[in-house]
Order: C-alpha cells, then sequence, then structure tokens
C-alpha cells in the first residue's frame, strides 16, 4: 500500500464546505488505486487567530512541512478585515508559500465547452473551450523585494528583483510542463523597460536550448493583457513573474465563468500545496452552495504533480465533466433548464462517476 500523508487546511468561509467534497473525492480514488491517503487536520487562516492569535501556527507550518502535500481550502473574511497587515488570515499564504519554498504557481485558466456561454468573449473568439496554463513565479520579483518610505520626500519605493537562479527554476518547471501540453511557451515580461525582464529573457534563451521541442516566443506584459481577451487561443503555457502572473491569472481566470471552477498548485519546495483560486466567499458560507468543483480539481492537480497519478487525475477531470454535461450545477454556473445541487450534492455526484 502506496501511503501519502495530506494536511488539510479547511480555512475559513466555505474553506470546510469545498474541501468536505475534495476529501470525498480522495476517498474515492482509494477505492479504484493502491493508495492510502492519512489526512490531518490542521488550522489557520482567521480561525487560527481567533483560537491562537496568528494565522499560521507554527504548529501548522511545520505539519505542513512534514507532509507529503497540503490541501487549502480558503483563508478570510470580514470579522478580521479590520486587523493591521501581518496579522489578517491573508498572512498565512504568504507565510505558507515563503515556508514551504513553493516558488512555482501554476494556475489552469480552463473554460469547459458546457459552460461556455458563460465566457464573457464572443463565441467566435473563444471556439469551443479554452485551455492555457499560467506559471506564476511566487517567492520572488517586486513583492518580496526590498521596499520602505522615506519621510524625507514623502516617497515610496518597491524593487522588483531576480537572480538567475530565480528565473531558471520558474522558467524549467513551465518548459516541463509544456511538454506534455502543445509544448508551446509565452515568456510574458517588460523587457522594453525592465532590467530584471532583461534577465529574464537572457535566461529563458539558455533554458530553452534544453528543449529544442518547445516553440517559445516573448511578450511585453501590456500586450498579454489585450492578446489574452483578443485571441486567447493562442496561448498554451505562459511562465511570467510574481506580479504580472498575479494579475494576468485574474484575468484569464474571468474568461472561465466562474471563480469557483478554477484549481491551483504552488510546487517547488519538497512538497505542494493545493487550493482553489476562489476566496472565502464569506456571502454563502455553511450554507450548502459553494461550487466545490475548483477544489476538487485541484486534488486532480495533486495527483498528477504530486504523485504522478496522471490516470486517476484524469478520472477525476473526467468525472467533473461527466457532472457538467448531464446538466448538474450549483448557483454560481446555473443557467436555465439544468438541474440545480447544493455543494454536497456536487461532490457526490462527481465522486460516484470516479471509477
Ligand atoms: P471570493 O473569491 O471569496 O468571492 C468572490 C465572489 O465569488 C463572491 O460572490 C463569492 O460568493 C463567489 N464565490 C467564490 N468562490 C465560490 C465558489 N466556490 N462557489 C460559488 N461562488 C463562489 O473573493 P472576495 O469576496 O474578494 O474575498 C472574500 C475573502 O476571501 C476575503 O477575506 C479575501 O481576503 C479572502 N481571499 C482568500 C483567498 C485564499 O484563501 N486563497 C483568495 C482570495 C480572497
Amino acid at each position: 500500500m502506496n501511503t501519502k500523508n495530506i494536511v488539510v487546511i479547511e480555512g475559513d468561509g466555505i474553506g470546510p464546505d469545498i474541501v468536505a467534497e475534495s476529501i470525498k473525492v480522495l476517498r474515492k480514488i482509494e477505492e479504484i488505486s493502491d493508495i492510502k491517503f492519512n489526512f490531518s487536520y490542521y488550522e489557520a487562516g482567521g480561525i487560527a487567530i481567533d483560537k491562537y492569535g496568528n494565522p499560521l501556527p507554527k504548529e501548522t507550518l511545520d505539519a505542513c512541512k512534514k507532509a507529503d502535500a497540503v490541501i487549502l481550502g480558503a483563508v478570510g473574511g470580514p470579522k478580521w478585515d479590520d486587523l493591521e497587515g501581518n496579522k489578517r488570515p491573508e498572512k498565512a499564504l504568504l507565510g505558507l508559500r515563503g515556508g514551504l519554498g513553493l516558488f512555482a504557481n501554476l494556475r489552469p485558466a480552463i473554460l469547459h465547452r458546457q459552460l461556455k456561454d458563460a465566457c464573457p468573449l464572443k463565441e467566435k473568439i473563444i471556439g469551443d473551450s479554452l485551455d492555457i496554463m499560467i506559471v506564476r513565479e511566487l517567492t520572488s520579483g517586486i513583492y518580496f523585494g526590498k521596499r520602505g518610505r522615506n519621510v524625507a520626500d514623502k516617497s515610496a519605493y518597491d524593487t522588483m528583483y531576480y537572480n538567475e537562479e530565480e528565473i531558471e527554476r520558474i522558467l524549467r518547471v513551465g518548459f516541463d510542463i509544456s511538454l506534455s501540453r502543445d509544448k508551446k511557451v509565452c515568456v510574458v515580461d517588460k523587457a522594453n523597460i525592465l532590467e530584471s525582464s532583461r534577465l529574464w529573457r537572457e535566461v529563458t534563451k539558455r533554458v530553452a536550448k534544453d528543449y529544442s521541442d518547445v516553440e517559445y516566443t516573448f511578450l511585453y506584459v501590456d500586450n498579454a493583457a489585450m492578446q489574452l481577451v483578443r485571441n486567447p487561443k493562442q496561448f498554451d503555457v505562459i511562465i511570467t513573474s510574481n506580479m504580472f502572473g498575479d494579475i494576468l491569472s485574474d484575468e484569464a481566470s474571468m474568461l472561465t465563468g466562474s471563480i469557483g471552477m478554477l484549481p491551483s498548485a504552488s510546487i517547488g519546495g519538497n512538497n505542494a500545496l493545493y487550493e482553489p483560486i476562489h476566496g472565502s466567499a464569506p456571502d454563502i458560507a455553511g450554507q450548502d452552495k459553494a461550487n466545490p468543483i475548483a477544489t476538487i480539481l485541484s486534488m486532480a492537480m495533486m495527483l498528477r504533480h504530486s504523485f504522478g497519478m496522471e490516470k486517476e487525475a484524469q478520472k477525476v477531470e473526467k468525472a467533473v465533466d461527466r457532472a457538467l454535461t448531464e446538466g448538474y450545477r450549483t448557483g454560481d454556473i446555473f443557467s436555465k433548464g439544468m438541474k440545480l445541487v447544493g455543494t454536497k450534492e456536487m461532490g457526490n455526484i462527481i465522486a460516484n462517476y470516479i471509477k
């Protein structure tokens, strides 16, 4: 028996609702494979602030470091909005990424053909579906560079810093992923202005020599933002820095209709963290209304990227596809003529379709 130790952090708001459904799906995977999951539950986010006065207790981070993978629901909510920056629930996210060395964030932007009416772009642009993988650098760049304020001249600054090693490792993640896709990489930067972007280009040209099958291009970030709505189908894998990836991945998520559909993986350290891209949706927490599909698809990413279980990952994705094809919809993706279901029922249906 192949046993994997998973730390589960439900977090706040709809976190517990959606995580419960992803566990159902993994239990089903246990039934059809020789894997066994040991789940240990830990706290982070607002709930940890209430209990321990700390959004990321040391015990949680230590457990995550030892685990084979981490599942995270979402953190945050209005109750903690007035706390100062480093005491807020969201601080747990930065602490987990930094503490686990998760330097690569994989955010697929997939528009399922059954939901194409939810895409704000015209059908002639989007066609039947969309499948872009955005690979975002997560632990360096302007979000981690030197920053400060100068009282004398009333100024403030942030620094976009990258070294070659940081650039090379994220590029290799993206190029490797492209090998199992369309072998097309677009590196997004601002090399007409930024020196750090020019370094990205130099390193890209060197790394690309190891991937002779992969076609690569460069695009300035302003153009990339425009191309994502003008002709998103030109993209397969986008690799980019922390801030550009933050902005472009949110733009791309809008093309797919609902935030409740999009999974993510943060990888790079000894283990990896899997979470939906949405937040804690306090407006629908505990009401059986949340769409669990983003979290369930994050489990498919976990099976694929952490455990090399491609066949099982595809079974999860096919089960989601079948639930959508048969017309099951949570409120966020509901349209006339479809069957409205709650969080739990959607989880049950998907788990039952995994064979
Ligand atoms: P949100 O993603 O929580 O919600 C935005 C809208 O989308 C809401 O109307 C919500 O009901 C809906 N929604 C989100 N997920 C859904 C799902 N699975 N099914 C159906 N509908 C869904 O973003 P927000 O309202 O800006 O933030 C709420 C809280 O979450 C804030 O405290 C924010 O800081 C936090 N947040 C956490 C994370 C994270 O934990 N990774 C990410 C983003 C925001």
